[in-house]
């Protein structure tokens, strides 16, 4: 199914016309309010890399009041006091979003090197499914905060010697009473300059990584707390800063009720939040493309060359055809993955070999619509002013995190191999 029924698509319409009048009532306000800070990037951040103070809060702002409005946990599970809403909708949400906002909305997230939304939360700074795991104590104390927007989180797997290669983790955890010490370094990481908790992922059992079958726990580590340093921060892709960092743990104390899943089963937790956000950066780049795709078919009937218009070349024609091709193919992959996971979720399956299929083509895919749309514009395409520059720069970025193109492949091949080819 790639068309949600009448009344999820009353849902569809509701969630977007509602996301999209806060968005031109809490936020834009702000954009223009800070414009002069937002559209220079030495008064952006601060020395030490972050964010400067009044950007800060006016983020918090929107995370909190969007909150209230019930938008930032709209796709988080109902188990944990999120809006619960289905996979599908989410993609429709984000692709109309991203369509309508396109590239350069700092405040919203998806600009200057940042993934993070203070709009609607994801799985790296949100209650993502895996605190549908969480233990009694950590639902009573962290949950709430995390679902009303007061607090954020942030996936703390990725080390400085395992990126792809997740069974090299370093980080280690041992048990001393009902307490747990952490010691190790986690690298890029998304909001780890920000957030308030970070989900670590710790090797607790040796035997078990090296046999490949487990041996990770994940912790819910407050950053707050001593031994947890979170000062650095990595400057990406042509910006000077971004709100991607490295935590090191240096003897951090964690008690047993702060481990989220099961000890020893970390990365099938992991899983959890890597495919929810496949799909969610996927629908993101779905709408980017569209954006763009949107910017080429008014820029070529404008712009005239040797007396006609850029849109009656065959040359535009065909890389705005491309661009569709690709789009239209992308969207319905996207969606019938979402509701294929929406069919396995009762299984308690996910649809492994689909989700990569969707980012890894998703990703390559928006990315050649930005370059072409750049093209299409000539000089102005690389100027900063249309913001089409910053899409193929989020674009590029996109093919990184949670899990490179390479690691997809990866994947589907070896679905393919253990027979399955079915689609
Ligand atoms: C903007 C950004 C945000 C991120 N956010 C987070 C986050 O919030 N939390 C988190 O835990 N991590 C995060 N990451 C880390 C991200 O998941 C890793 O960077 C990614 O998994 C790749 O790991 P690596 O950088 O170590 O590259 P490597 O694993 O060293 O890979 C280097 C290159 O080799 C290729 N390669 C590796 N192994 C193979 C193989 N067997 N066969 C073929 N090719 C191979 C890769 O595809 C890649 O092209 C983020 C990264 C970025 C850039």
């Amino acid at each position: 199914m790639t068309q949600p029924p009448q009344d999820l698509r009353d849902i569809v319409k509701g969630t977007i016309d509602g996301v999209i009048s806060f968005v031109e009532s809490e936020v834009i306000p702000l954009e223009q309010q800070y414009r002069h800070i937002l559209e220079n990037e030495a008064k952006l951040f601060g020395d030490d890399g972050k964010l400067v103070p009044e950007i800060r809060e006016a983020r918090e702002k929107i995370r909190s009041k969007s909150g209230k409005a019930g938008y930032w946990a709209m796709f988080s599970s109902e188990s944990i006091g999120g809006g619960g809403l289905p996979v599908p909708v989410s993609i429709y949400v984000q692709e109309a979003l991203y369509r309508k906002y396109g590239a350069g909305h700092l405040l919203m997230g998806w600009a200057n090197g940042f993934i993070t939304t203070p709009l609607i939360a994801s799985f790296v700074d949100g209650p993502s499914h895996m605190f549908t795991l969480a233990s009694e104590v950590i639902r009573a104390d962290v949950v709430p905060s995390l679902v009303a927007g007061e607090k954020t989180t942030c996936f703390a797997l990725t080390e400085p010697d395992a990126g792809s290669d997740l069974w090299n983790l370093k980080t280690k955890a041992r048990k001393e009473g009902d307490e747990w010490v952490i010691n190790g370094t986690k690298q890029w990481i998304t909001n780890s300059p920000y957030a308030d908790y970070a989900a670590v992922f710790a090797v607790t059992n040796e035997e078990m990584l090296a046999q490949h079958k487990g041996g990770t726990t994940c912790f819910l580590v407050d950053t707050k707390q001593p031994g947890v340093d979170t000062s650095t921060i990595f400057p990406i892709i042509g910006h000077v800063s971004s709100d991607c960092g490295s935590i090191i743990l240096e003897d951090v104390r964690v008690k047993d009720d702060y481990i989220l899943g099961e000890v020893d089963q970390g990365f099938k937790l992991s899983m959890m939040g890597i495919s929810e956000g496949r799909l969610g950066y996927a629908a993101g780049c779905l709408g980017l493309a569209e954006w763009a795709l949107d910017r080429c078919l008014e820029y070529a009937k404008e712009r005239v060359t040797f007396g006609r218009p850029l849109a009656d070349r065959q040359a535009i024609q065909w890389m705005l055809a491309d661009s569709a091709i690709e789009i239209f193919t992308a969207k319905y992959a996207a969606l019938r993955t979402a509701w294929l996971v929406e069919e396995y979720q009762a299984e308690g399956k996910v649809p492994i070999k689909e989700i990569s299929i969707v980012k890894a083509y998703m990703m390559e895919r928006c990315q050649a619509v930005c370059d072409r749309a750049i093209q299409i514009h000539g000089g102005m395409g690389l100027s900063s002013e249309l913001g089409l520059e910053e899409a193929f720069r989020i674009a590029r970025t996109w093919r990184i995190p949670d899990g490179t193109s390479e690691m997809q492949r990866r994947t589907i091949a070896a679905r393919l191999l253990r027979g399955d080819a079915v689609f």
